[in-house]
């Protein structure tokens, strides 16, 4: 027994909640001067031309799914192991999710399933930085050019990744984060879409503010009562209270991705001589941004794993798995008429694979008690 360790958790300093407190006794508490702030913070650091800031990361990815235009007939191939909320934002739309199979030892989107997947009705890929490593980006732009169709990115596991020395956040036409607590910077419940075609972010900002080509801020600055909604949009606006902590949070970003790769590190070197648990792939010229360390279990039907996981249960250390792959919910299943045996990698992993702790705060010790159970045998 030992204290309790989440599979992930925040981290907020005591200048975080200066921040906040600070915007509680300012004159504005949505969409003040701590969204742009916010904007331009994440923009700086991503290296991209714009960010809007949205109330999720399942708003920016229907923010993005809007702005491309999407509609019903429409086709976006999306992996089958990852969050519901990449799928759902096509279906928002009135699109329709085609699910990828993923590689077998990264997790990540397989370029050779998603040319596999397109068809003429086929508009966009979005592809999901599993765990934290960046996809092929470069095969998926050529695949995606070759066929005229857009490639996005949910980096929403991934700030701070990078690919060939480039940002997550600048390697697709449009990427969406998250600010959940369990990601790499917290807003409480946030999101950002980054982009370098101004077209575009000019028209996620007026989604998320009901379709109204000015915001309270910009009419404010501007001195008139004039607005027009053009759009159909939604109130998917971040508040300041959101962005100055978003602000505060991103300066202990650099840190943060350095003790993720330290624990990584020292997952690593537990598990090196473990063969029946082995840790994802990593493929080359990649920095990984580990928003989760996953290991895999031998092939042993599940077994093995949910063993492991009830272990560390009973230890007071809490694994997770990410995820059930989206076309096997019930959701897809009956909507989209969805079967199992269409991803084999990805269902095949949905019975192997376990989310170990991490998070910042954890120290080198906690990864020694996790790894400990982990590897005690029956
Ligand atoms: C967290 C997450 C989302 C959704 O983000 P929310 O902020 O919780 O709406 C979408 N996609 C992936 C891959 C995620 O991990």
């Amino acid at each position: 027994m030992g204290e309790f360790l989440p599979y992930a958790r925040q981290t907020i300093t005591e200048d975080d909640i200066q921040a906040v407190v600070d915007v509680l006794r300012s004159d504005w508490l949505t969409t003040g001067p701590a969204v742009e702030a916010f904007e331009h913070a994440i923009a700086g650091y991503t290296g991209s031309t714009h960010a809007v800031a949205v109330s999720s990361g399942t708003a920016a990815l229907h923010a993005m799914m809007n702005a491309i235009g999407i509609g019903p007939g429409d086709e976006v191939i999306v992996p089958a192991m990852t969050f519901v909320a990449t799928a759902n934002a096509v279906v928002y739309c009135g699109g329709t999710p085609v699910f990828a199979d993923v590689d077998a030892d990264t997790l990540l989107i397989d370029v050779e399933s998603v040319a596999a997947c397109i068809t003429p009705r086929t508009r966009a890929i979005i592809a999901v930085d599993y765990a934290g490593q960046p996809c092929d980006y470069d095969a998926l732009a050529a695949l995606a050019a070759a066929h005229g169709i857009r490639l996005l990115s949910d980096g929403c596991h991934a700030l701070g990744g990078t690919y060939r020395g480039r940002q997550v956040g600048t390697l697709a036409e449009l990427t969406a984060f998250s600010f959940h607590p369990v990601k790499h910077v917290t807003t409480a419940e946030g999101g950002m879409v980054t982009t370098s075609d101004e077209a575009l972010a000019q028209r996620m900002r007026e989604f998320r503010n009901h379709g109204i080509a000015k915001d309270h801020w910009q009419r404010e600055n501007t001195g008139t009562w004039e607005y027009q909604m053009r759009t159909l949009g939604f109130n998917y606006r971040l508040n300041d209270l959101q962005c100055a902590l978003g602000v505060s949070q991103l300066r202990s970003l650099p840190r943060w991705l350095e003790r993720r790769r330290r624990l990584a590190s020292v997952y690593d070197a537990a598990l090196a001589d473990a063969p029946h648990v082995v840790p994802l792939a990593r493929a080359s010229s990649r920095e990984h941004a580990y928003h989760l360390y996953v290991v895999q279990f031998g092939d042993e039907g599940g077994t093995a794993r949910a063993e492991a996981f009830a272990r560390l249960r009973a230890a007071e250390i809490r694994a997770n798995v990410h995820y059930l792959p989206v076309h096997l919910h019930p959701f897809y299943r009956e909507t989209f008429g969805t079967q199992p045996g269409t991803c084999p990698n990805a269902e095949r992993a949905y019975d192997r694979i376990l989310s170990l702790p991490m998070y910042p705060s954890m120290r080198d010790e906690d990864v020694a008690r996790v790894t400990d159970v982990l590897l005690q045998r029956g």
